[in-house]
Formats: C-alpha cells, sequence, structure tokens
C-alpha cells in the first residue's frame, strides 16, 4: 500500500483517486469524518488514503447544484415529458409551445392562424421541429354562411368554373357545408386522392378563406 509523509498528501492522493473512479469533476474529503474519507496512518509508519467506495465522493456543493438542476427540469419534464429537445437537444427553457397553448391563442378573435403548422403535442422554438404525440385541431363547427355568385371579396376573385383552381374552392365550399373548416392537412390529402399539386390546394384554400374573410378562429370549437 502507497503511504504519504502527511495528512493533507494522503488526503489529495485520495481525491484523486475518487475522481477517477467515479468519474466526477470533483471530490471532496474529510479526514476521519466517515463520511466521504478517512486518513488511517501515523507519523512514523506514514498515512494512506482510506475511502469507503459506498459513499460516492461528489461534493455537497457539486451535490448541491444536481439537485437544482433536476428540480429545475421538473417542470418541463412534467410539462414536455422532456427538458430537452429530442431533435436538436437545447434546453426548453430556450422557448418550447404546447399544442394546447397554441390552440388557445388561435381561438383567440385577436392572434393569426399560426397553429395549422401544428401537427404534434409539442413545438421546440429552438429548431422549429415538433415532438409528442400527434395532435389534430378541432374542425367540426357550423360553417360559415356563403353568399354564391359574389366573384369578389375581401380582394379575392374566386376562380372561374371548370379549372383546377375553382375545383378546390368547390371542394373547400363542400367541406365547409358539412361544417367542416377547409385545413392544409385536409387540402393536402384530397390533392393526392384527386391529383391536384398540394402546394397549390394549400394556396387555394387560403385564397378561398381570405375571400370568405377567414382569419383562422372561426368555426372551429373545441
Ligand atoms: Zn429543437
Amino acid at each position: 500500500m502507497k503511504t504519504y509523509a502527511n495528512k493533507s498528501n494522503a488526503k489529495r492522493a485520495a481525491i484523486k483517486a475518487i475522481v477517477a473512479e467515479r468519474g466526477v469533476e470533483e471530490a471532496e474529503v474529510k479526514a476521519n469524518a466517515d463520511q466521504y474519507f478517512a486518513i488511517e496512518g501515523d507519523k512514523d509508519n506514514g498515512f494512506y488514503p482510506h475511502y469507503k467506495t459506498e459513499r460516492v465522493g461528489v461534493s455537497e456543493e457539486k451535490e448541491k447544484q444536481l439537485k437544482a438542476e433536476r428540480e429545475f427540469d421538473e417542470q418541463y419534464i412534467e410539462k414536455f415529458g422532456t427538458a430537452h429537445c429530442p431533435h436538436c437537444n437545447v434546453h426548453l427553457e430556450n422557448g418550447a409551445w404546447t399544442f394546447d397553448e397554441a390552440l388557445e391563442e388561435h381561438l383567440d378573435p385577436k392572434s393569426s392562424a399560426f397553429p395549422e403548422m401544428f401537427t404534434h403535442e409539442f413545438l421546440c422554438l429552438g429548431c422549429g421541429e415538433e415532438f409528442g404525440e400527434e395532435r389534430e385541431l378541432p374542425v367540426k363547427g357550423e360553417g360559415i354562411k356563403i353568399e354564391k355568385d359574389r366573384p369578389e371579396q375581401n380582394g379575392i376573385v374566386r376562380p372561374s368554373a371548370g379549372g383546377k383552381c375553382r375545383a378546390i374552392w368547390d371542394f373547400c365550399d363542400e367541406l365547409n357545408e358539412k361544417g367542416v373548416m377547409p385545413m392544409p392537412k385536409l387540402l393536402k390529402e384530397a390533392a393526392r386522392e384527386k391529383g391536384w399539386n398540394e402546394n397549390n390546394a394549400v394556396i387555394e384554400m387560403y385564397q378561398w378563406r381570405k375571400f370568405h374573410g377567414i382569419v383562422g378562429r372561426q368555426n372551429t370549437s373545441k
């Protein structure tokens, strides 16, 4: 066994050993405190470091810091199921949104139609990626009253009959008559079925909405 001429050298050796063995950044030893470490030996025979391996040699300060971090993370884990974005690994403290928060904004008459891009439970504002379960906006409603035969409204001209654009508008009309608000997801599905260009279908859907003065909140219910 390696011995040291004085207590402080033995203590230093013990700290080094604990750090190496435990893979921790720092360790604290307390001579004869039976907590982290005990130096054994005597002046004549030299001191040797002895520590109890069942007690992890992480300093109290470090322990406190780790505990505080865990507690801080808990609120995010409770809300988002994780404290870090599963895509970019940024801490969600950086900014994250839940579907329900977005929906609430969405239903607020003063807000924009932004949450339509939401398809999952959570959104990381760091990378813009979503995670969690898939979610859908509520689409059932009463349908807005449509005045037929108005070729121009809100600066938008209704496409003429027979064209592809008009077919998309007619599809939006049909949805609305069923009390379903035309949503990007629905238009993309229809586009795949009917052979429309998906982006065009969504653009026309927004034209249709603008024509009818819909800013995204009407015709949706919780
Ligand atoms: Zn992210």
